[in-house]
């Protein structure tokens, strides 16, 4: 029988790596616990570069990989020294096994976005299979896509076109919680490739966009010559703040959302002035607000009958003449060249600043929105 290797629990658990080795482990029903100590050497003191002696240790706890289809946390227990010229007490370094202040071991960290970025999972079943709260886990993902992002020095490199949206990262009963994600648009612009993501920031407001764009290097700014946004005039105003000489579009899908905006704001009032009631599935205006919203080249035969009888009574005029608008959004964007989409979207907001008549008030503020927005 040939000689078995006695099992190696530090490099099957992967501590080895991480500069830990097991002492005990402690299996309770819903997840595991190994009990580890530091393996690399103490350093001397950070204050004078003296001896120090052993003080006492702390316990600090990391979510690990999961073993046997349960949660595993590390236990370790850090030596904490005292100086003996100068007094000062430090911790053992332990950042082979994690970033500073994180909560999830090196190899947890690859494990999560492994899991985000190929396997598509949501945070909140990252963090089941971690064993560790929601805020830990996408904390622990952002950090490490930053560290990531931000360890290239060349990545910013070239860009001339990006693009600002914001995101729902999580609901909550309180609200949602908002990201602003920044992607390079460039090589959608030039032909060249997909688009790509440059960084992702907390919060939607004009602030978070102003920062991160203060943060880059001057020549990156100068480099800038189009920002595509969405409507949100904080974007706006953070571009043109902090970029001389930029261009801000506002980018196709946002403009149709906002034109079909209007049209279902334009279609609710005039249900309320007209009937005194929010709409029902006999109400005219109300049957048809799927219709309303479809590209006039695919409505059917009867789909255009129950829509046109709709426009056919003279109350519902304002809503009939943002339907033609709405239309007219979708062909500029629809249109097989540029130039062509740039006239109908010119000659469109040309129309919505001169001549609205009163009534028409989704209108007038769509074309106050598209004139602040839109290249002109
Ligand atoms: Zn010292």
């Amino acid at each position: 029988m040939r000689n078995a290797t006695p099992p190696c629990l530090d490099s099957f658990c992967r501590l080895d790596r991480l500069g830990l080795t097991v002492r005990d482990q402690i299996v309770h029903p819903d997840h595991s616990v190994l009990v580890c100590t530091p393996t690399t050497p103490a350093g001397p003191c950070p204050a004078c570069a003296g001896p120090g002696s052993r003080h006492d240790t702390v316990v600090r706890k990391l979510a690990h990989v999961p073993f046997g289809w349960k949660p595993t946390i590390l236990q370790v227990i850090v030596p904490r020294y005292r100086c003996r010229p100068c007094g000062r007490v430090w911790r053992h370094d332990v950042c082979a096994a994690a970033p500073t202040r994180g909560k999830l071991s090196r190899d947890a960290v690859t494990l999560a976005v492994k899991h985000i970025v190929l396997d598509r999972l949501s945070i909140a079943r990252i963090a089941a299979i971690l064993g560790v709260a929601w805020n830990t886990c996408s904390d622990a993902i952002l950090a490490a896509a930053d560290e990531l992002l931000f360890h290239d020095p060349t990545r910013l490199d070239g860009v001339t076109t990006i693009g600002v949206d914001e995101h729902v990262w999580r609901h909550t009963r309180f609200g949602d919680k908002f990201v602003t994600v920044i992607i390079d648009l460039t090589p959608t612009r030039t032909n060249t490739g997909p688009s790509r993501l440059l960084a992702v920031v907390e919060g939607r407001s004009k602030q978070a966009l102003k920062q991160w764009l203060q943060q880059q290097s001057e020549s990156f700014r100068d480099g800038v010559e189009i920002v595509a946004m969405d409507g949100f005039t904080g974007y706006k105003s953070a571009t043109v703040e902090t970029i001389d000489d930029v261009t801000t579009v506002m980018d196709p899908f946002h403009v149709v959302a906002l034109a079909g905006e209007k049209l279902d704001r334009c279609r609710q009032r005039l249900q309320q002035e007209t009937l005194g009631h929010r709409g029902r599935s006999q109400d005219p205006l109300y049957g048809i607000r799927r219709i309303a919203r479809t590209r006039a080249a695919l409505l059917t035969k009867k789909q255009w009958f129950r829509l046109l009888n709709v426009f056919d009574q003279d109350c519902h005029t304002p809503f009939a003449v943002s339907w033609e608008a709405y239309q007219r959004v979708i062909d500029a964007y629809q249109a097989d060249q540029p130039a062509e989409g740039k006239k109908i979207m010119t000659r469109l907001i040309t129309s919505l600043q001169s001549s609205v008549p009163t009534g028409l008030e989704e209108l007038r503020s769509l074309g106050h929105t598209m004139k602040r927005a839109l290249r002109t």
